[in-house]
């Protein structure tokens, strides 16, 4: 087939789209049900209704093939665990008794019976429940929903093509189930695994699919040999089917590697790749493997994870380049288009001028038909439209918002000398003790109280404008009053403010912040029914005025203890973000530090001699494969140091971080030169602190001893005993007492209780040493 005639069969297409709705009807109906006030068969026929629309906006924009089975009522790795009959023993009777509510019940747990657990998909802030596989598991193919939804497409006369989680992706993301040993690898059940995959793609064949995708992300991370053998296997095995559909494997997030060869060697019939820059290895990697000959290429060269618009001269060359590597080029977004909101156009209240650089998953499906009419026309077809991109562009590396000279500047001042701080940890640490004269295991929280119903009031009042800014913040001044005073009869050495001004705490200083923008209807699903909408990183980022100096005085000027500074750290503040595209995440992020930086010095000069700069998100950004990871925990440690290091030797620098796993980034978490950290432990029973000991971890740190995602308040006695574990990893004149994350969601009844109870424990074990 020569080059020309590729071209002329280019297809567009995407993996999948934002499950919601353009006013978030599907969160609606399902918190409906869930509350009894929307029935069973209401909320099908409103999911029903979505999935038609987004298919019928999918076909209307001009893509050639849409994709099926990616919507779901929670998460599709779930769906994928109801597809090959994978259900928790516990949750089978709930599932038996009605398939829906047990499904439910599998997301979100009963009175009794405990969810599958949550983590997050890859390196997105999408959270699926993880399978739960032991030896004992029994597959069987269950593809009523993936039939129904193709046939639904079918039915509208579309190409449908339905989308599933692949067989390796399934078992390398699973766990041991509950009670099987820790050790158990569910990759050992692919063999019983396979058989269940060649029926539902032989039943899918069936309900009309020319063509089924099989999702294959988990091969872009650093795999074994045997893992890799595995995916050869599998690939075989699904191939040698006689009675299958034409097999698309598809891959994201990342380049194959090693997997490439794998996968190109296999006998499917497509291969997907994302073309974007972070995985941008898989061009050469695909010419050295010789291209695919005799498969389809579907090109991933919009960014299904940024909300900016394409650069198509860019990916018209790369899909030119490709055009010569494969039989048949198709275009699609990088990856499913569920990782960004819907539609920019409902954006009204942004500036029309940067309104033209953004692309939500709406604009991305244009600029998918674009570029494939481009391929397989000639850019002469698209003319019009390449100038229009042109110029946007233009104006966006034009821009004074995308190029501040003060920022640049300051940025390109700095030195290394600027982070680091004065005084090395050791004389850092006599000097805090002498300032701050706290006793043995020093208590403290992580930085918010609960937010209360008035809290929640007393915003929306100011938004409705009920309550003018005065009133509002007299509201706020009497939180931060009533969280002092408690502290303070609790006993608690190291206090906070209690953060009742944020509404979330990166959205808090985003809004703040020159150069970041906020979307009004930017969501992009967290969980199950949890959107967010997270800010975005639009130019260059600048401090105009402190942001939380106020309130950490006010907290102050209520007491002689130390109140803590408390601020979000810039590694977390671009995790939690949509970043800019147009320079390096590392340079982004040195922006950040700098603003943030003349809020630690503006806290320090206002009287605080401690500061915390939360970085919850520091391990969760780790890039995927090993090989990057120093390049970013590089940029990334040295933007908590810029953040961090202006202040005076005694001025203590914690940290907080929320997660119990962290042997990988020991150095890096050292790296960041803070003098305290706070870690979440007590689910783990202090392991973490083990994990810092093993490590040789030099400075003093807290490991959590109350399990704050729980409403149960812990006992005196089980702090103490975990206080007694921490102490024989860590010496107690570097242990802390703190609970595990902050109280935001927790009631004031159960926080008052567990806190009292910490500092009680706190206290015996202080008086035995
Ligand atoms: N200071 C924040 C709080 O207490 C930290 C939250 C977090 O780690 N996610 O709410
Ligand atoms: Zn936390």
């Amino acid at each position: 087939m020569t080059a020309k005639s590729a071209a002329a069969a280019a297809r567009s297409t995407v993996y999948g789209y934002p499950r919601q709705g353009q006013h978030r009807e599907l969160k609606k109906a399902i918190e409906g049900y869930w509350k009894g006030r929307v029935t069973a068969d209401a909320l099908r026929e409103t999911a029903a209704g979505l999935r038609r629309t987004n298919w019928r906006q999918l076909a209307d924009a001009g893509i050639d093939e849409v994709p099926t089975g990616d919507f779901s009522y929670y998460d599709h790795m779930l769906d994928t665990s109801v597809m090959v009959g994978a259900v928790p023993d516990r949750h089978r009777d709930a599932v038996a008794a009605d398939a829906l509510d047990g499904y439910f019940a599998m997301a979100r747990g009963t009175q009794d019976i405990a969810p599958l657990e949550m983590t997050k998909w890859f390196d997105t802030n999408y959270h699926y429940l993880v399978p739960e596989l032991g030896p004992a598991t029994v597959f069987t193919a269950d593809p009523a929903k993936q039939v129904a939804e193709v046939g639904e497409a079918l039915a509208l006369g579309l190409t449908a093509r339905p989308v599933l989680v692949g067989p390796l992706t399934y078992l390398l993301l699973a766990k041991p189930a509950p009670g099987v040993a820790a050790d158990f690898e569910p990759l050992t059940l692919l063999d019983r695994l396979l058989p269940v995959y060649a029926e539902i793609v032989a039943d899918l064949r069936a309900a009309g699919a020319e063509w089924v995708q099989l999702d294959e992300p988990a091969l872009v991370q650093d795999r074994t040999p045997a893992e890799l053998n595995a995916a050869a296997r599998a690939y075989r095995d699904l191939g040698a089917l006689t009675d299958r559909p034409k097999l698309l494997v598809a891959s994201y997030f990342d380049r194959l590697g090693e997997a490439l060869p794998v996968l190109a060697k296999a006998p499917v019939d497509g291969l997907a790749l994302d073309f974007t820059e972070r995985a941008a290895g898989n061009l050469d990697d695909l010419a050295a493997v010789g291209g695919l000959r005799g498969k389809r290429l579907v090109a991933g060269v919009v960014n299904g994870r940024n909300i900016w618009i394409n650069d198509y001269e860019k990916s018209l060359t790369t899909l030119g380049t490709l055009l010569g590597l494969a039989d048949q080029v198709d275009v699609a977004a990088s990856c499913s288009l569920l990782h960004v909101p819907l539609d920019a156009a409902a954006e009204r209240d942004v500036d029309p001028q940067i309104a033209r650089w953004l692309a939500f998953a709406r604009q991305k499906t244009a600029e998918i038909v674009t570029l494939t009419k481009g391929l397989a026309q000639g850019t002469g077809a698209i003319a019009a439209e390449l100038a229009a991109n042109r110029a946007d562009l233009a104006s966006r590396a034009g821009s004074a918002l995308t190029h501040d000279p003060a920022v640049r500047a300051r940025t390109a001042a700095v030195t290394d000398a600027d982070g680091r701080r004065s005084h090395r940890y050791p004389e850092r640490t006599a000097a805090q003790r002498a300032r701050l004269a706290l006793p043995l295991l020093p208590t403290t929280t992580i930085g918010s109280f609960p937010q209360t119903n008035e809290l929640r009031t007393a915003r929306a009042d100011l938004r409705a404008g009920r309550i003018d800014t005065a009133g509002y913040e007299e509201r706020i001044k009497g939180e931060i009053r009533d969280v002092l005073a408690f502290q303070e009869s609790a006993g608690i050495d190291v206090l906070v403010h209690g953060e009742p001004e944020r509404n979330d705490m990166v959205q808090y200083f985003a809004e703040q912040l020159t150069g970041y923008l906020a979307t009004q209807h930017g969501w992009v699903q967290s969980y199950g029914t949890r959107y967010v909408r997270p800010p975005v990183l639009a130019g260059d980022i600048s401090r105009p005025e402190p942001m939380t100096v106020r309130w950490t005085s006010y907290a102050q000027s209520l007491t002689e203890r130390p109140v803590k500074g408390m601020l979000t750290g810039p590694v977390t503040m671009l995790a939690w973000s949509f970043v800019r595209d147009d320079q390096p995440l590392g340079d982004t992020a040195r922006q950040v530090a700098l603003a943030l930086r003349d809020e630690v010095n503006d806290l320090e000069a206002g009287g605080a001699s401690v500061i915390q700069v939360d970085e919850p998100a520091l391990r969760e950004t780790l890039p995927l494969r090993a090989a990057d990871h120093a390049d970013y925990l590089d940029w990334a440690t040295e933007s908590f140091r810029l953040t961090t290091s202006g202040v005076r030797p005694d001025t203590q620098i914690h940290t907080h971080m929320c997660y119990a796993e962290f042997g990988d980034i020991v150095q890096a978490i050292d790296d960041l030169d803070a003098d305290v950290i706070s870690l979440e432990a007590a689910r783990s029973h202090m392991q973490v602190a083990a994990e810092l000991a093993v490590h040789g971890y030099p400075r003093e740190a807290g490991p959590g001893v109350y399990d704050i995602h729980s409403p149960r308040v812990p006992s005196a006695g089980e702090a103490v005993a975990l206080l007694r574990k921490g102490l024989e990893a860590i010496p107690a004149e570097r242990l802390w007492v703190n609970p595990d994350c902050g109280l935001k969601t927790r009631g004031w009844p159960e926080t008052r209780a567990a806190l009292e109870n910490l500092v009680t424990a706190a206290r015996e074990v202080r008086s035995g040493l």
